[in-house]
């Protein structure tokens, strides 16, 4: 048995999430970890809320609440929503937790007796009628270059020009308008990647089997320009994680917190700690610790494309520079972008679908289906409804809702709900077994590699291969010279339900459920090979007809979604 620990990156706590941020990394995440407990291994799959930072406090005072309240209420929302599409998290946690204050204290504690923290002086603004220093851009004022009166203070947008915030001109607060600010000298800590450079380097050399993209991107961070630079890990917020060497106090560094990017992906090993809490203080540390039992672990993340340096080089820095054998990725899995209609997804403007309006008018199984066959895996995708529809309805409702509800129906017609008898089987049917291996391996080789789009494509065919010997056989006409020859061919195709029923599973787990419900089957074994797996139900085993299991998408409502979609969500 292997042992998998899969995390997906942790999705930001203001707001809903559309679907391009889903199949961007949770919904493969969760395909692979499905996948993995099915072929019988144990798998440790975590996720959580990112909460930290200014949009989260931006976001709070927006909503009118204090900022912890308004992080519990969103985590619980994405929690409710994760659940909906059927994301199967063994802990689906919170970079605010207290497991994070404390491992996130430990690392810096450990960085810094490894001598890899230096502390800056730094000059800030401060906003007074604000009582709180203002990030570069949340100061706004007029560009020195072009004019422009809404220019930020790390870039002016019109001209595109770098700025410092005390080169705008009449510069003021983003956040209350107010121009009574000051700059102010603040002292930070800054993580010193330039010294862990060798290390990460040789690192990242020892993975000889990560895709050329993920690795020349962690080499140009490396070494273009000057090389990796070191980075500020603090910040003067009141929402976070408070600035502590271990247990101890850090003199100096009172009244601020940690940058959101140094705890987030701390959360990865944290949220570990807050599932053991969660279930009676299961041992966490053997997922984690290589001298805890993790040796044998297989540590796979899942990510959007943009993540790709901070999960090869910033968070391996952390780990590699506490000098504690904590368990390292073994695997990336980084994804381009879905876009959306002829543009792209976003947050900020409110545009595409978004999950909680995704699971308003569709079944989730239609949304996994759809996103994870078509996902932005080696190029950028595109959602369209047209193409949506054209997917569901083919690929669901088409080939496998079809074959299913063809030979449930016919079967109850003819031989009743039960599985009948009949014939041994022939040559056609041997055909469609060996073609079935072939097919299985092919799926299951894809599924290890985490080739989503072939996995589908796989499976699908699976589904196809069903069809054609339906319609090849042809039972309703077979029935009427050799009844024995029918009852034979059925019963063939009910096992294939079975069959398609575990291999779905992943995809689409719901109706993988349905499947196995209608079948009467209450645990099913990963199928290894395809006869084994259709002699599963046995001549005499009762079944029920299921209800439709996919309906087919209309004209009708496409339109209906096209229009609804086609704005921007307030
Ligand atoms: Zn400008």
């Amino acid at each position: 048995m292997q042992r998998h620990l899969i995390t997906s990156a942790i999705p930001y706590i203001n707001g809903i999430k559309h679907l391009g941020n889903l199949i961007g990394s949770q919904l493969p995440a969760d395909l692979y970890a499905r996948y993995q407990r099915a072929r019988g291994n144990e798998v440790l799959f975590l996720c959580a809320t990112d909460e930290h930072g200014t949009p989260a406090e931006l976001a709070a005072a927006k909503a009118g609440k204090p900022v912890a309240e308004y992080c519990a209420e969103m985590h619980a929302v994405q929690a409710k929503i994760a659940d909906g599409f059927g994301l199967s998290f063994d802990h689906f946690g919170r970079s605010s937790s207290p497991q994070n204050h404390t491992l996130t204290q430990h690392f810096a504690g450990r960085l810094a007796d490894a001598g890899l923290i230096r502390e800056v002086s730094e000059k800030q603004v401060y906003s007074n009628a604000d009582g709180r220093y203002l990030p570069d851009r949340y100061i706004e004022g007029t560009c020195p270059n072009c004019g422009y009166d809404k220019a930020r203070g790390d870039q002016c947008e019109n001209c595109t020009k770098q700025l410092d915030p005390t080169d705008l001109i009449d510069p003021r607060s983003a956040i209350s308008g107010s121009t009574d600010l000051e700059v102010r000298e603040t002292k930070h800590l800054y993580l010193r990647q330039s010294a862990l450079k060798d290390d990460l380097n040789a690192w990242i050399d020892s993975k000889s089997d990560w895709p050329v993209l993920t690795t020349s991107i962690a080499k140009k961070w490396l070494h273009d320009g000057d090389g990796l630079q070191d980075r500020g890990i603090t910040r003067d917020l009141d929402w976070g994680i408070p600035v502590r060497r271990g247990d101890d106090e850090w003199p100096g560094m009172e009244g601020k917190v940690f940058y959101v990017w140094f705890d987030a992906p701390i959360e990865y090993i944290a949220c570990a700690g807050e599932w053991s809490d969660a279930n009676d203080g299961a041992d966490w540390e053997r997922w984690w610790r290589t001298d805890k039992g993790a040796a044998d672990v297989r540590y796979t993340q899942f990510m959007g494309k943009d993540n790709v340096p901070f999960h090869t080089l910033s968070f391996p820095a952390t780990i590699l520079g506490s000098g504690e054998p904590w368990k390292m990725v073994d695997h990336l899995k980084s994804f381009n972008y879905l876009n959306y209609d002829g543009g792209q997804f976003s947050t900020s403007q409110g545009r595409g679908v978004f999950m909680d309006q995704a699971l308003d008018i569709l079944p989730s199984d239609y949304w996994r289906w759809w996103l994870l066959s078509n996902c932005p895996e080696t190029s950028d995708s595109e959602f369209t409804w047209e193409l949506f529809q054209q997917g569901v309805n083919k690929d669901l409702a088409d080939v496998l809702g079809n074959f299913v509800s063809r030979v449930t129906k016919f079967c109850r017609t003819k031989f009743g709900e039960t599985v009948p008898e009949g014939a041994e089987f022939g040559q056609r049917e041997t055909e469609l077994l060996a073609d079935l291996d072939t097919r299985i391996a092919r799926y299951c080789g894809f599924m290890d590699a985490m080739e989503v789009r072939k996995s589908a494509q796989e499976l699908r065919a699976i589904w196809v291969a069903g069809n054609e010997y339906l319609q090849a056989a042809a039972p309703w006409a077979t029935i009427k010279e050799d009844e024995a020859q029918a009852a034979m061919q059925i019963r063939l195709g009910l096992n294939l339900i079975s069959l398609y029923a575990a291999l779905s599973s992943p995809f689409i787990p719901d109706a993988a459920k349905a499947l196995q419900k209608a079948m009467r089957i209450d645990e099913q074994n990963w199928p290894v090979d395809a006869k084994s797996a259709t002699s599963l139900l046995r001549p005499g085993h009762a079944f029920s007809v299921p209800d439709n299991l996919f309906a087919k998408i209309t004209d009708e409502q496409r339109e209906n979604w096209q229009e609804q979609f086609s704005g921007v969500r307030t």
